[in-house]
C-alpha cells in the first residue's frame, strides 16, 4: 500500500514539475519578445508583436488555470513534502488563486482599457495636460478597486495592489515606515540645501564615447561577478533586465555622450538585478521556489550594487584612477575628494527617474500617498493635480511648472500598476539592510572593494539571498539574513552618515 501510495505522490509532482516547467517556458518566451521589442524590434512590428503577446498571455492564462493544476495543487495539498516541495506548492497555489479569482471579463476589460489609457497618456504628456489622461485614470481605478475586491483578505483593497509585487506587503506595515521617513528626509535635505559646502556639479559632464563608457561598464560588472556565458549587455531608450532563465539574463542601458554617470550607473544597477537572476539555482528552472521573492528584493540587489558599492569611497578609490585612464581628458585634474561628492550630489529636482539617494525616497513616498488615497476614495481625480503639486512643494520645496514634469511623468498608472512604487523604495531600505550586515560579515568588505575585489560580497549574496529563491517572504529573508524586520533605521544612519561627512553638516 506505502509502495503504491509514494508511487501515486511522485507521478503528482512529476506532472505538477511539467507543467510548472511549461509556465516558466511561456513566461520565458514572453520575456524574449519583450527584449526583442525593447532593443531590436522595427516599430512597424508593433500591432503584431502586440498580438503575438496577447496569445501567449492566453495560452499562459488558459494553463495556469486549467482544470488539471488546480486538480494537482489540491491533491498535493494532501501531502507531506519536502521543503522545496511545501514552497513551491504555495507559491503555485497563490499564482492560482490570483488567476482564478478575478473574472476573465474584467482582466479582458483591464488589458484593453490599459492599452487605450497608454496612447492617450503620451498625448496628454506631449500636451502636458493631464485633462485628456484622467478619464482613462478614473477607469483604470474603478477597474483595479473591482480587481482588488476579488484578491483581498482583508478590508484594504490597496493591499492587494501592494502584494501583487512585494508579497505579504500592506498599508499597515508600510505606513509607519514611510512616515519613519519622510520629516527625516525632508529635513536631511533642507540641511543639505544650507550647506555652504556644495559639490561642482559641472565636473560629471564632458565628452564621453559610447564606446570607451561600454569598455569601462563591461570592466566593472565583470569584476562584480557578471557571468558574460550567461548574460549580455545591450542599449535600449529605457534601461531594464530580462531575466529569461539562469543561463540567459539580458541587461540594457542607454549613454549619455555628455554625462557618463547615466551609462555608468544605470550599468551596475542592472547587472545587480542580473547577478540575482543568474544566481537562482539553474537546475531547478521552472519550479515555483526557484524564483525571486519580490520586486522589492529585486530593488534592493540592484541598489545595494549601485549605492552601498557604486557610489562609495572605496568602489572609487579603485575605479577612479581606471576612470581617469578611460577619460583623462574630462578626469585627469580631479581630485578624488571632489569626484566623490560630485556623484553624491544632492538635488531636489522634479523627475523621480533622475532624483538622487537622499530626495527618491520622497517622490515614491508621494506617489504612495496619492496612490492610497485614490484607493480609499478619500481623493478625487481632478484633485490629483494639485494634491501632487502641494506635496511636491512640502517635501521637496519644488512646484512642477506642468503636468508632463509633475504627474504625467510616470507611465505606470497607465498600465495599471498601482502598489508598484513603493517597491522601489523597499529595495533601498532592504539593500541597507543586506549591506550593513555583509560588512559585519565579512570585516575586510570595505578594503576588498577599494582593491576592485568583490567577487566575496557576491558569493555573501548567492548564500544569503540568491539560492533561497522563493523560500522566504521579503520580511522573513531580512529578518534570517539581519536579525531584524524591515525598517528605515539603517538607511537614515547611513544618509546621516555620509552626507554629514559630504556636505560637512553640523
Ligand atoms: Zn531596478
Amino acid at each position: 500500500m506505502e509502495a503504491i501510495r509514494n508511487q501515486q505522490i511522485d507521478e503528482a509532482l512529476r506532472t505538477f514539475r511539467d507543467l510548472n516547467r511549461e509556465l516558466a517556458d511561456l513566461r520565458s518566451i514572453a520575456s524574449t519578445l519583450n527584449w526583442d521589442q525593447e532593443t531590436t524590434m522595427p516599430p512597424a512590428g508593433t500591432p503584431f508583436r502586440a498580438n503575438q503577446d496577447a496569445t501567449l498571455a492566453t495560452l499562459y492564462h488558459q494553463k495556469l488555470t486549467s482544470p488539471q493544476y488546480g486538480a494537482i495543487l489540491e491533491q498535493l495539498e494532501e501531502e507531506e513534502l519536502d521543503e522545496w516541495n511545501r514552497v513551491s506548492l504555495r507559491e503555485a497555489r497563490r499564482a492560482y488563486d490570483k488567476a482564478t479569482r478575478v473574472p476573465e471579463a474584467l482582466v479582458g476589460e483591464l488589458a484593453e482599457t490599459c492599452s487605450m489609457a497608454y496612447e492617450a497618456w503620451v498625448e496628454a504628456r506631449q500636451k502636458s495636460d493631464l485633462a485628456h489622461f484622467s478619464p482613462w485614470l478614473e477607469k483604470i481605478i474603478h477597474l483595479k478597486r473591482q480587481q482588488a475586491h476579488c484578491l483581498v483578505e482583508g478590508d484594504v483593497p490597496y493591499d492587494a495592489m501592494l502584494d501583487e509585487y512585494e508579497p505579504k506587503m500592506t498599508v499597515a506595515r508600510l505606513d509607519p515606515l514611510l512616515d519613519t521617513l519622510r520629516p527625516l528626509l525632508t529635513e536631511l535635505v533642507e540641511r543639505i540645501r544650507l550647506s555652504p559646502h556644495q559639490p561642482d556639479k559641472g565636473l560629471l559632464r564632458g565628452r564621453f564615447t559610447q564606446e570607451r563608457q561600454l569598455e569601462l561598464g563591461t570592466t566593472v560588472i565583470t569584476a562584480m561577478g557578471f557571468d558574460w556565458k550567461a548574460g549580455r549587455l545591450d542599449v535600449s531608450p529605457h534601461p531594464f533586465c530580462c531575466g529569461l532563465n539562469p543561463g540567459d539574463v539580458r541587461i540594457t542601458t542607454r549613454y549619455s555622450e555628455e554625462d557618463f554617470s547615466v551609462g555608468f550607473f544605470g550599468i551596475v544597477h542592472e547587472a545587480g538585478h542580473a547577478l540575482y537572476e543568474q544566481g537562482l539555482q539553474a537546475e531547478r528552472f521552472g519550479e515555483p521556489a526557484c524564483e525571486t521573492i519580490s520586486l522589492g528584493v529585486h530593488e534592493s540587489q540592484s541598489r545595494l550594487w549601485e549605492i552601498f558599492v557604486g557610489r562609495s569611497r572605496p568602489f572609487w578609490e579603485y575605479w577612479f584612477p581606471r576612470l581617469i585612464d578611460a577619460f583623462p581628458e574630462s578626469f585627469a585634474s580631479v581630485a578624488l575628494e571632489d569626484f566623490l561628492h560630485a556623484v553624491n550630489q544632492v538635488e531636489p529636482s522634479l523627475i523621480r527617474v533622475d532624483a538622487d539617494e537622499v530626495t527618491y525616497g520622497l517622490h515614491v513616498i508621494l506617489r504612495y500617498e496619492i496612490e492610497k488615497a485614490l484607493f480609499e476614495d478619500s481623493l478625487e481625480i481632478r484633485d490629483v493635480e494639485g494634491v501632487w503639486n502641494q506635496k511636491m512643494e512640502e517635501y521637496l520645496g519644488l512646484t512642477p511648472p506642468d503636468a508632463a514634469r509633475g504627474v504625467l511623468q510616470d507611465v505606470h498608472w497607465s498600465h495599471g500598476l498601482f502598489g508598484y512604487f513603493p517597491t522601489y523604495l523597499l529595495g533601498t531600505l532592504y539593500a541597507s539592510q543586506l549591506f550593513q550586515q555583509a560588512r559585519e560579515d565579512i570585516p575586510d568588505l570595505e578594503t576588498q572593494i577599494a582593491r576592485g575585489e568583490m567577487l566575496q560580497l557576491l558569493e555573501w549574496l548567492r548564500q544569503k539571498v540568491h539560492r533561497h529563491g522563493k523560500r522566504y517572504s521579503a520580511d522573513e529573508l531580512l529578518r534570517q539574513v539581519t536579525g531584524r524586520a524591515p525598517d528605515a533605521a539603517c538607511f537614515l544612519e547611513y544618509l546621516n552618515r555620509k552626507y554629514s561627512e559630504l556636505y560637512r553638516l553640523e
